[in-house]
């Protein structure tokens, strides 16, 4: 994303984004990855090497990483659901590089008014 120079065009920037920033689905902020894993059982096929897929959940609360399994019918949902978490979390860093700048054209201005008086 580039930056533009000038407050009006700074705000602009902001108020589309901030318009955009609404959730348009429930939001995970998660990972979904997907596992092979034994299930424990010696006569099944996974004892054999042909081990079960599985989707999960991870997020990280303070450092530890936490797990949730995801049946297999709801696993377009909830990577839609985290992919909207991405989408939001993109936009809150953009909106955040926008806010800055603005408020350093208002340091930049004040200085320029001080330096002429
Ligand atoms: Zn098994």
């Amino acid at each position: 994303m580039k930056i533009p120079r000038h407050p009006t065009l700074i705000r602009r920037s902001l108020q589309a984004r901030q318009k955009e920033l609404q959730a348009k689905s429930p939001v995970l902020a998660a990972s979904l990855v997907t596992i092979r894993r034994a299930c424990g059982n010696p006569n099944c096929r996974c004892a054999r090497g042909q081990k079960h897929l599985g989707h999960y959940l991870t997020w990280k609360v303070k450092a530890k990483t936490h797990t949730a399994y995801a049946p297999v019918d709801l696993v377009p949902q909830v990577k839609q659901w985290t992919q909207e978490h991405r989408r939001l979390k993109q936009l809150v860093h953009q909106i955040t590089q926008l806010s800055l700048a603005l408020i350093q054209t208002h340091v930049t201005a004040k200085r320029h008014k001080r330096g002429r008086s």
